[in-house]
């Protein structure tokens, strides 16, 4: 059964990975849609694509979610109710042990991953509240269920955005408004090209001999989680490949 027809969601980081495979899957759906990221090119083409294949609104907003007048401008600039929001844009930088990693990088995680999704959470639960209606669905990561070696930072970010799920889940006690958090481990995307700086061998060194999973995969679990009835709250959801047991356990074929 589907829900969502006739719904509007913002998606942040939609111009590539997971938040462009939820995008499609909301659009198919009959989701209007407000999209997110920095490369304005890929957000008009996702913009005409998904306009013309399923007949749904899309707007693009290309902005930098690290800049909190830019999220209050681009939430001023919505015309409608939210229904769902889905808090998909972060990033990995680098794999340096804490005693030599460059401090650029730790902003750059913290500014988006955390505070980043603080910024579109506060403006637009705001409204969900007011309304006693809505859906925010974070995209955390097993990573913020457990720490690894090279990761200080990004892990660090990942178990504040399970924290921030769970008290934003409090904060709206007592309202019809949902939070829910989905947990990936690998997924193949522009991901670890991002971490890498671009060096496109270690990237595909991560996913070497192994089958991780593809965007379209959390994007449908995303799917799932926003077309429960209203009265279901999915709190989270720990996905991994099957080739993968832990953040430091992966099976690779010889
Ligand atoms: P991706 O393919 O690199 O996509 C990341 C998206 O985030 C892009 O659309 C990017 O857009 C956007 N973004 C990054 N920094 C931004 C900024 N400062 N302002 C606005 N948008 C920004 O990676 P992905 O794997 O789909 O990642 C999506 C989410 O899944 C992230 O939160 C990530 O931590 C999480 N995750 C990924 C994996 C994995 O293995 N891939 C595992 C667990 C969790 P622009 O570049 O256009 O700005």
């Amino acid at each position: 059964m589907n829900r969502l027809q006739g719904k509007t969601a913002v998606i942040t980081g939609a111009t590539a990975g997971i938040g462009m495979s939820t995008a499609i899957q909301m659009a198919d759906s009959g989701v209007d849609l407000y999209l997110t990221g920095r490369r304005e090119e890929k957000l008009n083409q996702l913009k005409e694509d998904l306009e013309s294949r399923y007949g749904v609104s899309v707007t693009p907003a290309a902005f930098d979610i690290q800049d909190s007048d830019a999220c209050v401008k681009f939430v001023d600039s919505i015309d409608k109710p939210v229904d769902i929001l889905v808090n998909n844009a972060g990033m990995a930088k680098g794999t340096d042990p804490v005693y030599s990693a460059s401090f650029d990088d730790w902003n750059t995680m913290i500014d988006t991953n955390i505070k980043g999704l603080l910024y579109l959470s506060r403006l637009i639960s705001a409204q969900m509240k007011e309304r006693n209606a809505g859906h925010i669905i974070n995209v955390g990561s097993i990573a913020g269920h457990e720490s690894y070696p090279g990761g200080v930072v990004y892990t660090a970010t990942k178990h504040a955005v399970k924290a921030i799920t769970e008290a934003t889940k409090k904060d709206l006690h007592g309202t019809k408004v949902r939070v829910s958090m989905v947990s990936p481990g690998l997924v193949e995307t522009e991901f670890s090209e991002v971490r890498f700086s671009g060096d496109k061998e270690k990237a595909g060194s991560v996913y070497k001999g192994m089958q991780p999973l593809v965007a379209q995969d959390i994007a449908e679990i995303i799917l799932f989680i926003a077309n429960r009835p209203d009265h279901v709250n999915i709190m989270d959801t720990i996905v991994f490949p099957v080739d993968q047991s832990s953040s430091t356990m992966v099976h690779r074929d010889e």
